[in-house]
């Protein structure tokens, strides 16, 4: 920078003193020419009166011009440089004299054979009695030159001297104008080294010292933004190397741009890793889908015998350094205790069920045997009680499994073809009710089959299970779609809910009349199934009900 000013202020220096220079000669040499011509004409003039008084012209000896008498046919009569005029050419084709004759006198400069210098001629003409003739001076420009070439060398001399002065003055005003920018340069160097180190120096200029004055404000403000920041990366570096779950963050080229201890220890890598592509990290083959599909992701992990549940989420606002999360968690001993569970669920179920299934083999048997009205009742309250048992026994195993289920399979259902098929299912009680079951939901959905079915099943079932007796009734299943969520509505027309158990009917053996729902079969369990199929998927369930007139819910699940 100091360097290049100085290139810059000797440049400058250079041209102007050259340009004024170069332009003062000009000046000076038009100044003299301008001189020689009006002192020719002077001259002329004054040699155009005497002859007109006297007929002739009387020129003074080593006068420092030239002056020649030339008749109107162009002979030279006289000229007082030539000793004998005869030998001169005729001069008629001189514009100087071509011009005097025209009677407009005009100076000229040109070179003169004779004399070998630049010469001003001027011509006029004269007139005594009937004799006309032409006067014309001549003045040499080499003496009104020499006398600029004698000053050259003082004129070069002092360009010089201006030079120097000049370079000496820049380089002192360069470190003037280039000191506050020096002390603002060790000042930031200071700020990147994390020290702060105000600039003390004053240049007593008023402007440049209040600025050096905000700069210094301005480095105080960012270091203190530094600190700030960099106790808060401290504590998040903190926050994510103790937190059990493993954290990645990739950015937009699929490169690892950070990674937590916890990460580190599952993928087995370290530090190192950081830049790496996320193809680094060990099982990737396992997501190497779930890393190409652009939205949220959870998927099940299985490393060294260990089985990890992962979220890859999309960030709202991206950044350059990161726009995917992948965060990891252990969930081995959740998926033992489960599978423990689910397998404990399923001996159990069946070692009731079978017992059960028996018990009312006996009740029919003995049903169809028995004449006794009474023993006949008892026994089918029985055979009733029983197949409560299977249904309870049933629907637990159901929760259960929804419970211990974390990523469920997926497939692509027409939620109408479902419907038709719990129509199917629950067409003997909605005929017996007179219920009317009805769909419109042409729309596809992706979830599991399974838990499709129970969503709608337990629906409709309560809308026919909850009607008002001997009226004829409808239950309605609707699904609208949208690029984010599917919205289905089931509706009916039955005895509705009272505002009071409307917060609570989705718990867990939750009735609002025990003996009715005992009478349908119910296991206060049904809902519950709902909400928890609902709150796998991400999904949100709404009620609106009014005693006596129906029930509308409302379930919407994630478009996926
Ligand atoms: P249940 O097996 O008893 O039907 P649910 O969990 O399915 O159990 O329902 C909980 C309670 O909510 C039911 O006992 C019933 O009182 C009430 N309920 C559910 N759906 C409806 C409905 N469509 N109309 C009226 N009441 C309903």
């Amino acid at each position: 920078m100091r360097k290049k000013l100085l290139a810059f202020n000797i440049i400058t220096s250079l041209v102007v003193l050259s340009l004024m220079f170069i332009g003062g000669i000009y000046i000076s040499n038009q100044d003299n020419e301008s001189y020689a011509e009006s002192t020719a004409m002077e001259y002329a003039i004054t040699y155009q009166t005497q002859y007109e008084m006297f007929g002739d012209i009387a020129v003074p000896e080593n006068v420092s011009y030239r002056v020649t008498l030339i008749d109107t046919s162009g002979v030279v009569l006289f000229d007082n440089d030539v000793s004998s005029v005869a030998s001169m050419e005729n001069h008629l084709d001189r514009p100087e004299v071509i011009s005097a004759l025209a009677g407009n006198s005009e100076t000229q400069i040109r070179y003169s054979e004779t004399l070998d210098v630049d010469m001003v001629y001027y011509a006029v003409l004269a007139q005594y009695e009937d004799q006309e003739v032409i006067i014309r001076i001549a003045f040499s420009l080499a003496s009104v030159r020499a006398y600029f070439y004698e000053s050259m060398p003082i004129l070069v001399l002092e360009l010089i001297l201006i030079g120097i002065l000049g370079i000496l003055m820049s380089i002192f005003f360069g470190n003037r104008t280039l000191r506050p920018l020096e002390l603002v340069k060790s000042s930031l160097e200071a700020i990147n080294r994390g020290e702060y180190s105000s600039i003390e120096d004053v240049t007593n200029d008023g402007d440049i010292d209040g600025l050096l004055a905000e700069i210094n404000e301005i480095n105080r403000a960012v270091l203190k933004g530094f600190a700030k920041v960099k106790s808060e990366q401290t504590k998040l570096n903190y926050v994510l190397d103790n937190i059990a779950d493993g954290i990645v963050a990739i950015n937009g080229r699929n490169q690892i741009s950070t990674i937590n201890k916890s990460a580190q220890r599952i993928f087995g890598v370290n530090e190192m890793t950081i830049g790496k592509p996320v193809e680094y990290l060990s099982g990737y083959s396992q997501f190497v889908g779930v890393m190409e599909n652009k939205s949220d992701q959870i998927f099940e992990l299985v490393l060294d015998k260990k089985i990890y549940l992962c979220f890859l989420n999309y960030l709202e606002n991206p950044t350059n350094s990161f726009n995917r999360v992948l965060s990891i968690r252990d969930i081995t001993e959740r998926k033992n205790v489960e599978k423990m569970r689910s397998e404990f669920f399923a001996n159990a179920s069946h070692e009731l069920k079978t017992p059960l299934t028996v018990v009312s083999g006996f009740m029919e048997i003995l049903s169809l045997s028995t004449t006794d009205p009474r023993q006949a009742d008892m026994l089918e309250k029985v055979a009733c009680e029983t197949q409560r048992m299977k249904t309870l026994i049933e629907d637990m195993l159901a929760l259960s499994n929804l419970e211990n289920k974390v990523v469920p399979d997926l497939d692509i259902c027409n939620i109408n073809q479902t419907c038709e098929e719990v129509f199917e299912t629950l067409s003997i009680e909605s005929y017996k009710k007179n219920i009317k079951l009805t769909s419109d939901c042409d729309v596809k959905i992706k979830i599991s089959h399974k838990h499709l079915y129970e969503l709608i099943k337990n629906l409709v079932e309560n809308g026919v299970k909850y009607s008002k007796p001997n009226a004829s009734g409808f239950v309605h299943v609707s699904a609208v779609q949208n690029r984010d969520k599917t919205r289905i509505v089931i509706s009916d027309n039955g005895i509705g809910i009272s505002k009071k158990h409307q917060d609570r009917i989705f718990e867990r053996f939750y009735r609002v009349e025990k003996s009715r729902s005992r009478a349908t079969g119910g296991t206060g369990l049904g809902l519950s199934i709902v909400k928890h199929i609902v709150d796998l998927y991400g999904g949100t369930y709404s009620l609106a009900s009014t005693v006596g007139r129906g029930t509308t819910i409302t379930i919407e699940l994630p478009t996926m």
